[in-house]
């Protein structure tokens, strides 16, 4: 496998440092210290940042954070499914740690292009520890960024969750 920093572009290396901005901010909210941030066309448009604790919700993690801002901007303006779904399709997530299943599926299901996350999480991760849940998933950034696409990740999530392929 291709490996280590030289497959990391400095654009990648950009968005990743302010993903880990996003997480020195949860961690002085006492959060675990994960975040992200949503890219399109070379811009972030959207971050994120554990806020489980603060909501005393457990699905509030960074991903969901920053997709949910995405959304509620997106239907403000007007945006249909349609445009919502090609507009997810050309974002990119960075996101200082591997995405955990629930997250992982979700993004597969509105069809991010692709996940960079910094490290694994052998506990929970979505991206190919545990389960295999998002077609564009890369490799932890240590080892290269990967666009491989994981077919079997699309009909996990629809075994798995029962989760319909549609835009929510
Ligand atoms: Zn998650």
């Amino acid at each position: 496998m291709a490996s280590h920093e030289e497959d990391c572009s400095p654009n990648t290396l950009a968005f990743m440092e302010l993903a880990i901005q996003q997480a020195k901010l949860a961690m002085d909210s006492l959060e675990v210290p994960v975040g992200c941030v949503i890219v399109e066309d070379g811009k972030v448009i959207a971050s994120g940042r554990n806020r489980t604790t603060e909501t005393r919700n457990a699905t509030r993690h960074a991903e969901m954070e920053a997709i949910d801002i995405l959304l509620e901007h997106w239907q403000k303006n007007g945006l249909s499914k349609l445009e919502v779904a090609e507009k997810f399709s050309n974002c990119y997530l960075y996101v200082t740690c591997e995405p955990c299943i629930m997250c992982a599926a979700a993004l597969s299901i509105l069809g991010i292009k692709e996940v960079c996350y910094g490290c694994a999480n052998d506990k929970f991760g979505g991206c190919g520890s545990i389960l295999s849940l998002h077609l564009g998933s890369s490799e932890p950034l240590k080892s290269g960024v990967d666009t491989r696409a994981r077919m079997q990740g699309l009909f996990a999530i629809v075994a798995i969750l029962g989760v319909p392929l549609t835009i929510p």
